[in-house]
């Protein structure tokens, strides 16, 4: 499987200086290699390709030695890029899109992303080096955290981001081989917290932690003595920054609890099947009007989709599985009679007027979906199973409840 991991790195400050004039010579091979293509396209709507560019990289080299520092790969990748913006214009174009443009010239002060394709590059225990022809003979060897290794690189990039610098990694990691060991998890997953319900009948909540809930204000109040300010003038561009980096803050808050969530859901569960509902953007889209509230929270905070990628690559990791089935219903049903009610989403308890059962509503979907998975694939052994630990804590589904 093939997997990418962003690590900060910190350069000392000649370190710096050598970053800054390779990723300068990279933007200038950009800039160059454009400025050629589109006068080639402009004037005689000709196409060039990498190929042809690529093969006047050695020429060019000769007629100004600098580009000699960096890695000759590096040169080439960048090119690459270029040839990579270059095809998605065109393929817009193609399709008849008239505001397709073709590729930007980078600005200066803009740092070019160095791609170091499969070799230039050197990993240790806690350390990796990037070779380099810069006339400093400065090293490019930055410490990362030793929890960091990796079996296969197969790419490593030097990019920088808000006055920081980072590397990403690009890396190859084999996946277990999964067998289904009759144990299963099943997962209604939530803005505000993920419940789940496991084969022996019991269930695990997981509240999630909401940053976003914590900026948000702070957040605000900046934006709005940015735009008290005039724009361009010092104090907007200074807020413009703190706002720029406070978002990012959040979001990597947002993302690292995500990260650590699905971790330790992986790691803790004995069942190698994770059973979640199908979340597609359609299905929400389409959803009724008074859902509103699931519905803008999902699109401002909820990065479920997200959840349930890390979700799933960390399970194939170790040889489980996630898998996704239609959720439709699964809150409006009664897990244990089965009849339907509607459910706005503000109602949290999940009560029965047939049968009388009273539950968490997400209780109530989980064991849903968690049937419904069973029943589905005919696994009437775990069912069978899963109904008699339910029944132990006092949640006793009845016959005709069954999924047809
Ligand atoms: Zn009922």
């Amino acid at each position: 499987m093939q997997l990418t991991q962003q690590i900060r790195i910190w350069p000392t400050e000649a370190q710096e200086d050598v970053l800054d004039d390779l990723s300068e010579k990279c933007r200038l091979i950009y800039n160059f290699a454009l400025e050629e293509r589109k006068k080639a396209f402009e004037e005689d709507d000709k196409r060039i390709s990498y190929i042809e560019q690529q093969n006047q990289l050695p020429k060019t080299k000769e007629e100004y030695p600098e580009y000699k520092w960096v890695y000759s790969k590096v040169l080439q990748s960048t090119l690459r890029a270029l040839d990579a913006d270059f095809k998605s214009f065109y393929s817009l174009k193609k399709k008849g899109d008239e505001s397709a443009r073709p590729p930007k010239f980078k600005g200066k002060r803009y740092f070019t992303t160095m791609v170091y394709n499969q070799s230039g590059f050197k990993f240790g225990e806690g350390w990796v080096r990037f070779s380099h022809k810069h006339p400093s003979k400065i090293e490019l060897k930055f410490d990362i955290p030793e929890k960091f290794s990796f079996d296969i690189v197969r790419q490593v990039s030097i990019y920088k981001k808000d006055g920081e610098y980072y590397i990403s990694v690009n890396y190859e990691e084999e996946e277990q081989e999964y067998v289904d060991n009759g144990l299963y998890q099943a997962f209604d997953l939530g803005v505000l917290k993920h419940t789940a319900v496991n084969s022996k009948g019991k269930t695990i909540e997981f509240t999630n932690e909401r940053p976003d809930r914590y900026w948000e204000d702070k957040i605000r109040a900046v934006q709005s003595k940015r735009d008290h300010c005039k724009k361009d003038s010092r104090r907007y561009k200074r807020y413009d920054i703190a706002l720029k980096r406070m978002k990012r803050k959040c979001a990597d808050q947002m993302k690292d609890f995500q990260h650590k969530l699905s971790r330790k859901i992986v790691d803790n569960t004995r069942s190698n099947t994770i059973i979640v509902g199908d979340l597609s953007v359609k299905e929400m889209c389409s959803q009724n009007k008074y859902q509103k509230g699931l519905h803008t929270s999902l699109h401002n905070t909820g990065h479920i989709g997200r959840f349930v990628r890390f979700l799933t690559y960390k399970a194939r990791l170790v040889g489980k599985r996630v898998v996704e089935i239609n959720e439709r219903k699964t809150s409006k049903r009664c897990c244990v009679c089965g009849s339907e009610q509607d459910m706005p989403i503000h109602k949290r308890t999940y009560e029965c007027g047939d049968c009388g059962s009273e539950m968490d509503r997400d209780e109530n979907s989980s064991i849903n979906i968690m049937s419904r998975y069973l029943s589905q694939n005919g696994l009437w052994t775990a069912y069978q199973r899963f109904v008699d630990n339910l029944r132990q804590t006092g949640i006793a589904i009845q016959e005709q409840a069954l999924y047809s």
